[in-house]
């Protein structure tokens, strides 16, 4: 293991890891680049954003004080159409976290060859500290800071951590009240009853479970009964574990921010949902154990999913995995020595990219049905899905075995070559 390599002698104590997200970003489109041949100046482009806006954002609070919120929108690049990408609430949210997250969302819609570039927004904010109001009123007003920078046509927000539907339906409202029509394709992950997608808040673990099934097929694994653990219970995590118990496996582990909790004889998803819903937690779920974060990720499991947020596994704690496949609902949950790591151990990895790419499959579904004011049942987007899922996958995989490079440098050869190609077919303007 290449964690034992490292001497662990006071005078030559190792450089802590790389821990920034827009970096880590930028090594993993390094590492693919050099097998694509890429020149400096292609290099140069496909690794900076295009755009990146800073807003400030004041919002009376309830108590009649004024305060004052940092928003972020960073549209990466624009070479294959608009771009596209989440907006996050979260406390931690910084430009450098944005751009990697925008950057991510270029290759991901490339990896899944939908015609997008890849954007990102989100607020430097707590929501959890903020009334009902209080978060309308910022997310208006965020909207309103961001006219003239989103639209159909230029950039299409979509919900990501602490955002959902109706955080979409005040962005909608907002800039459609701004602009004077309605423009359902300003955003995606809308409700059902303004233009949404249906299948659209499942989209992102269905897609996820799509590609292990992919996975375990080629690992020749069987499903039915695995032991899978999913840190963080929020729209990625507590559908995929919804999916997988209905397809069978057994969820053992589950955490949110507060903790989490273990049961080896699997936990029934249903009730873990509903105590949540009373209690605002999984923690303290009856029957079960309490487990660490830490502890969840090196659980004696077959699967293990991330879908909370960046720099879960590390070289620390990357050896000590004893999953088979992890499949990376959240993003950026992997650091770089952590993959080479997991990969030396034989843990098949699906990375984010391709992992948690049936989300921005569905918007791209929503936004066309929207086009033409059109719209499917659940069984034709699903079906749409699996069909994108599958090929991505098998182009991902293709990619790993022709180079002999781990899964995520695969599917960042397979997104750069893309978006490399376009970017050239264009030209540089002028
Ligand atoms: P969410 O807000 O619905 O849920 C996030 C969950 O993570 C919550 O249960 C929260 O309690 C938990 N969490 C937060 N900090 C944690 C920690 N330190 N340890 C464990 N759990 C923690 O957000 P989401 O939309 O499910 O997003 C989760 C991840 O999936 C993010 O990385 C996001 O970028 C990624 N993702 C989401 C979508 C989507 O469509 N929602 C699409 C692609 C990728």
């Amino acid at each position: 293991m290449a964690q034992s390599k490292v001497s662990k002698t006071a005078k030559t104590a190792a450089a802590p890891e790389n821990l920034n997200a827009f970096e880590i970003a930028q090594q993993q489109f390094e590492t693919a680049a050099e097998y694509l041949n890429l020149d400096e100046g292609m290099r140069q482009i496909l690794k900076f954003p295009k755009r990146a806006l800073i807003v400030s954002i004041p919002i009376k609070m309830d108590d009649g004080n004024l305060k004052v919120f940092e928003g972020y929108r960073v549209q990466h690049n624009i070479s294959r159409g608009p771009a596209k990408g989440g907006i996050r609430f979260h406390q931690d949210v910084c430009l450098d976290e944005v751009r990697a997250l925008a950057s991510w969302m270029t290759w991901k819609c490339a990896v899944a060859d939908l015609p997008f570039g890849g954007g990102k927004g989100g607020i430097r904010v707590n929501p959890k500290e903020l009334s009902s109001g209080e978060l309308e009123r910022l997310t208006r007003r965020f909207t309103y800071e961001l006219v003239g920078f989103i639209g159909p046509d230029r950039d299409i927000p979509a919900p990501d951590v602490n955002t959902n539907s109706q955080t979409m339906a005040w962005m909608m409202d907002t800039y459609s009240m701004t602009v004077g029509h309605s423009a359902l394709g300003v955003v995606t992950g809308k409700p059902i009853e303004l233009g949404g997608s249906r299948g659209r808040n499942e989209a992102t673990a269905q897609g996820c479970v799509f590609t292990i099934r992919e996975a375990a097929s080629r690992m020749k694994l069987k499903l039915a009964g695995a032991s899978v653990a999913i840190q963080g219970f929020g729209n990625a995590g507590a559908i995929a574990a919804r999916l997988l118990q209905e397809d069978g496996l057994r969820i053992v582990a589950v955490s949110d921010s507060r903790g989490g909790i273990y049961a080896k004889s699997g936990l029934d998803i249903g009730k873990v949902l509903a105590h949540k819903e009373r209690s605002g937690s999984v923690v303290g779920f009856p029957g079960a154990d309490a487990v660490t974060q830490g502890e969840l990720l090196e659980l004696p499991v077959t699967i293990l999913i991330p879908a909370a947020l960046e720099n879960q596994i590390t070289s620390k704690n990357a050896g000590r995995i004893k999953a088979r496949i992890i499949a990376e609902a959240a993003n950026g949950p992997t650091t770089p020595a952590a993959d080479d790591i997991l990969h030396a151990n034989g843990v098949f990895v699906i990375p984010d990219i391709l992992a948690n790419s049936g989300g921005v499959t569905v918007s791209y579904y929503e936004w066309v049905q929207n086009l033409y004011t059109f719209f499917w049942d659940e069984a034709e987007v699903n079906k749409q899905l699996e069909r994108k899922m599958k090929k991505a996958f098998g182009d991902v995989f293709d990619i790993a075995k022709k180079y002999g490079v781990h899964n995520r440098t695969a599917a960042f050869i397979l997104a750069i070559g893309r978006v490399a190609a376009a970017t050239k077919t264009r030209g540089i303007f002028p």
